[in-house]
């Protein structure tokens, strides 16, 4: 009988570093800056990335650092996920929190890091950076929180 993969039989919580960060896609999505509305408190994301993230890869440049670097840059946690919001529906780490399946796209699954983009699940090709993006308001889009697929 075929065994199961850790990520349907390890717990969150109980993962080793290495698994917990072996289920980031390379997605970007997280790494999108957002507005949240004053009076209301919903949130919209824009097509406009982090500074450090790579829109090629889609990898953090400064990943070890980017606590210190970029202070708004939320390191993930077991505990953390169920309240973060703002996580893309087809986020890994949100995925699983919710008891769902990760979807074929993931490397994973696919066994390729190159499939999440494939699939167009992550931000390459149709972000700008924030270095030179100007004023957010004019960067709002609804494409990140799309379904899993
Ligand atoms: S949204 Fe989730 S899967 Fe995508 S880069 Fe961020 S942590 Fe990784
Ligand atoms: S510091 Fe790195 S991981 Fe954090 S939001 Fe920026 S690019 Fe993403």
């Amino acid at each position: 009988m075929k065994e199961k993969p850790f990520w349907e039989t390890v717990a969150l919580e109980d993962m080793s570093a290495e698994q917990w960060e072996s289920l980031c896609d390379g997605c970007g999505k997280c790494c999108l800056l957002k507005l949240e509305d004053e009076d209301t408190l919903e949130l919209a994301y824009t097509e406009v990335v982090c500074r450090l993230l790579d829109l090629g890869t889609c990898q953090c440049t400064r990943y070890p650092e980017r606590s210190r670097l970029v202070p708004d840059c939320i390191t993930l946690t077991p505990d953390i996920i169920p309240t973060l919001r703002w996580m893309p529906r087809t986020c890994a780490y949100r995925l699983l929190s919710e008891g769902k399946p990760l979807p074929w796209w993931h490397p994973l699954i696919s066994k390729d890091p190159e499939t999440v983009h494939q699939a167009g699940i992550s931000v390459r090709g149709r972000v700008v950076s924030e270095r030179r993006a100007g004023d957010l308001e004019d960067h709002i889009v609804d494409w990140p929180d799309e379904d899993v697929g």
